[in-house]
């Protein structure tokens, strides 16, 4: 990202300018903790990285690729191959079953998921502890379970980047350092990338890289442990 801007509401009474001259590099095997006050533009950010919203101004690169000016099914290519994203509020298909909803990315890429794909999703969903759980669907699952089955969703396509607001905002501290330690697995194994909005300061030291927003100003980009907690 180089000095990206977002005003929602441009030209307007509401213009709020949220984010401001942001720049930083994500890159392959970072894991990254992305905090900051309620406001500060950190699910605004996550949004544009994720190419879920368009920055007012800046330039942002995924791949070496500026994502400015891409038709919308470029933008939409580039974000069902390169990039998972796990919402804090899972939104899962309830009626589906669990491993449906796990190869949904799948299908929404190429129609009809292959034996291969398909056996990938078995074994995300094994390594997220839900075996059991496949052809159940998502609302007989707790909070916990969900999350996993949304992380095992956003590791399906083997994304590059993978984008989590608040994952574990709504579990208790044990199962959120379950879905936690899932992440570092991966960060790990799959040598990608990973940017986590966490307001746990436990899970935040947890991670690498820190990159504090303060009124949609990075303040902080840098070692988890030289920091300042507040
Ligand atoms: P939280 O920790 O509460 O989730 P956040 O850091 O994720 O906060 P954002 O959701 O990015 O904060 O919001 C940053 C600012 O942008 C807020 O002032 C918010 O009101 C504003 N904002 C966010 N989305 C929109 C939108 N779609 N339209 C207008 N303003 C928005
Ligand atoms: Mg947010």
């Amino acid at each position: 990202l180089t000095k990206l801007n977002k005003v929602f509401n441009p030209n307007t009474e509401l213009e709020n300018h949220v984010l401001h001259d942001i720049s930083l590099q994500v890159k392959r095997g970072d894991l990254v903790a992305l905090v900051g006050t309620s406001g500060s533009g950190k699910s605004t950010l996550l949004n544009i990285m994720g190419l879920l919203d368009v920055a007012s101004s800046g330039e942002l690169h995924i791949d070496g690729q500026l994502t400015q000016g891409l038709p919308e099914l470029a933008r939409t290519q580039l974000r069902s191959e390169s990039i998972g994203f796990v919402f804090q509020f899972h939104h899962l298909i309830s009626a589906f079953s669990v491993l449906d909803n796990v190869l949904m990315p799948l299908m929404l890429r190429h129609g009809k998921p292959s034996a291969e794909q398909k056996a990938y999703a078995r074994y995300l969903l094994a390594e997220v502890g839900l075996a059991d759980y496949m052809q159940q669907p998502t609302n007989r699952l707790s909070g916990g379970q969900q999350q996993r089955v949304a992380i095992a969703r956003a590791l399906v396509t083997r994304p590059a980047l993978i984008l989590a607001d608040e994952p574990t905002g709504n579990l208790d501290t044990q199962t959120a350092d379950e879905v936690f330690h899932l992440f570092e697995r991966f960060n790990q194994e799959h040598d990608c990338a990973i940017v986590i909005v966490t307001h746990d300061p436990r899970l935040s030291a947890r991670c690498p890289r820190t990159i504090r927003l303060t009124d949609g100003r990075i303040l902080y980009d840098g070692h988890s442990n030289q920091h300042p907690q507040e």
